[in-house]
């Protein structure tokens, strides 16, 4: 980014792309705060693909899948991660094997011996 405006309109075309047919987590308030968290963490950060580390801001690749890790054990806080659109769909998208890794591993880092739940 070259200027402070481009990065903002840079951010708002980013949300909205984000914000486009994300019905299941509007029906999870907790899943819900925790995705306008992490849109609102792009304004000093650059979230990458979990998969292939593609940064989303740059415009390099899209958001597709959401990984949400909550602990029981911190009521009411939830991780936020994504794959792009490339990892996680396509001729070229990842094997389930490998996406099962790299979330598996992800989760454990916040919830040692943590398991996979599909959303509610
Ligand atoms: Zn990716």
């Amino acid at each position: 980014m070259s200027n402070r405006h481009e990065r903002r309109a840079s951010v708002a075309d980013f949300r909205k792309r984000v914000s486009d047919d994300l019905s299941l987590i509007d029906r999870d308030p907790l899943l819900k705060r925790a995705l306008a968290y992490w849109l609102a963490s792009c304004e000093v950060g650059n979230p990458a693909c979990i998969g292939c580390k593609a940064q989303f801001m740059d415009g390099s690749a899209e958001p597709c899948a959401y990984l949400f890790v909550v602990s029981p054990n911190i009521p009411g806080a939830a991780s936020t991660s994504a794959f792009c659109d490339r990892c996680w769909r396509g001729d070229q998208a990842l094997p389930v094997c490998q996406i099962e890794t790299i979330v598996t591993r992800l989760l454990r880092l916040f919830l040692p011996g943590g398991s996979l739940e599909p959303l509610p």
